[in-house]
């Protein structure tokens, strides 16, 4: 029996993995990721004004003892309704009855050696400090003002204490004393802190109303990347129907237009391929079904007819592999290096053509025009497209009709064309010649497959160009590459450069 698992610490594996789901969520990302960013931005903007706040609350308490100081040396310098005092008691008297010390505020006139002065009311008692003891006892005349924070009743109070002297007072009068005015921080602190306390509040609210937002806005934002995900697991290569739903004009739109568009050429690609694959099944199942009927009634004993079928079966599996060699040609036509393109003389292209096709049957053979130009092309493979358009030309003419091929230049396209003097094409069947295995009237009782005009098309087209035609039933078919002199993909740098140098050649 196998020992029972160990406990897991903590929540269990399901919960942890959905939490890992959650947080692995784009919408849980940009959430985190704002909420951090306002929650740091409220927790700088509360500590900065809680901070200034606080000195602020400090200065004012510093400005109102100023106050009173500059108060009391009024009163010293120019007296009370222009009397000047005789004593320090009397200053001291008048100064703390001239005195109305707020809510947080007492104050105390100490004369040294003599009396104490101070408000009836007051919140607190300065003389109890010992620190003012303290001060009003080592006060001499020429003393500067002392500004501290001491301990009183009321707490952590700032103080200001200004020595006061009379000198010519009466005989006998003390001449020295202490006045003294506090004000208790912490009740202005206390203010400051409840400041501080409904800021919290509020910006916890801002923050959730914040998380709420986003958490709405996310879900809408992102809907479009739900509806792609949904729609890329339902698309599969047997069902590639299935189209995003496209709402707004933004660029997450842009991405399902664009996710729809790649469908479509995918849906497009797929069906050309299956067509492909149809035809090329089609096609091949008529030699098979030849080859196997000879197979099947030759007579073994019969020595010529084994021959006979030997020599069919094998025509058969010829044109089986023409056939394969076309549909793989065919098949490579849409990939980047089925031409090989670079600078070549137009008229030496057409020469070389030339000398190659006048073998194919007994005709009149002529060049129309040459053209002394260059082109951009793969030559190997316009020469294959000249070849193919030539032996038509033969295959559906006759002994002593015309042939001829020709080059010019027309505005920014080389043309290369074959003419003949065959039975031409019906202009219903002109488009269907160059679809694949299409075959035209003339075509019944010629041997051909039908790809010879589909392959010529493809390396038109791999090169920017297209093939036209002009016949007139009866009247013969002329056959024209169409093919830019310097197609658009070839113009980069290294066309150029290799441009260059051929021209610096010549
Ligand atoms: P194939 O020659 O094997 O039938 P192609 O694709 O080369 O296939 O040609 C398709 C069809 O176009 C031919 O079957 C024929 O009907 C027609 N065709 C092509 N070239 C000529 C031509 N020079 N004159 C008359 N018809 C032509």
């Amino acid at each position: 029996m196998s020992p029972p698992d160990p406990p897991r610490p903590g929540a269990p594996a399901h919960l942890r993995t959905r939490l890992r789901r959650v947080f692995r969520t784009v919408r849980a990302r940009v959430l985190t990721a704002v909420l951090a960013a306002t929650a740091l931005g409220l927790a700088v903007a509360g500590v900065v004004s809680h901070a200034v706040q606080e000195d602020v609350a400090r200065a004012r308490i510093d400005r109102s003892l100023d106050q009173e100081v500059a108060e009391l040396r009024e009163l010293a310098a120019n007296g009370y309704d222009g009397v000047r005092f005789a004593s320090v008691a009397e200053l001291l008297r008048a100064s703390i009855r001239n005195d109305l010390p707020d809510a947080n505020e007492s104050a105390v006139g100490i004369v040294v050696g003599g009396q104490t002065y101070a408000p009836a009311t007051r919140p607190f008692e300065l003389e109890d400090s010992p620190r003012v003891r303290e001060l009003a006892a080592a006060v001499t005349p020429d003393a500067a003002p002392v500004r501290e924070t001491v301990e009183t009743a009321a707490g952590s109070t700032r103080i200001v204490a200004v020595p006061v002297s009379l000198p010519g007072g009466a005989p006998g009068e003390p001449v020295l004393g202490l006045y003294v005015v506090g004000h208790a921080v912490e009740p202005e602190l206390r203010a400051v802190a409840d400041n501080a306390r409904t800021f919290a509040v509020v910006a916890l609210g801002a923050l959730l109303a914040v998380a709420a937002v986003a958490w709405l806005v996310t879900a809408r934002l992102l809907r479009p990347l739900d509806d792609l995900h949904a729609t890329a697991v339902a698309v599969g290569a047997a069902d590639l129907s299935r189209r995003v739903p496209v709402h707004g004009d933004d660029d997450v739109a842009d991405v399902a237009r664009s996710f729809n568009e790649m469908l479509e050429r995918l849906e497009e690609s797929f069906a050309t391929q299956r067509r492909f694959l149809d035809d090329a099944g089609h096609e091949l199942r008529t030699p098979l079904t030849i080859v196997q009927g000879h197979l099947e009634l030759v007579d073994v004993a019969d020595a010529r007819d084994v021959t006979e079928t030997r020599a069919l079966v094998l025509d058969e599996l010829d044109r089986m592999t023409r056939l394969v060699d076309d549909l793989t040609l065919l098949a490579k036509a849409h990939q980047p290096n089925f031409v090989a393109l670079r600078p070549v003389d137009a008229g030496q292209l057409l020469d070389e053509a030339f000398d190659k096709v006048v073998p194919l049957g007994e005709r009149r053979w002529r060049v129309d025009a040459r053209a002394d130009a260059e082109v951009v092309a793969d030559p190997q493979r316009v020469q294959q497209a000249l070849i193919q358009l030539v032996s038509n030309a033969v295959k559906f003419s006759g002994p002593g009709d015309l042939v001829a091929l020709g080059s010019a230049v027309h505005g920014r396209d080389l043309l290369l064309w074959v003419r003949d003097s065959g039975p031409g094409i019906a202009p219903e069947d002109v488009e269907r010649i160059f679809e694949r295995f299409g075959r035209a009237e003339t075509g019944r009782g010629v041997e051909g497959s039908g790809l010879g005009l589909a392959i010529v098309s493809a390396i038109a087209e791999a090169h920017g160009g297209r093939v036209d035609v002009a016949s007139l039933p009866g009247a013969g078919a002329t056959f024209t590459l169409v093919l830019p002199l310097r197609p658009v993909d070839a113009e980069g740098p290294a066309a150029d450069a290799d441009v260059v140098v051929a021209g610096g050649a010549a």
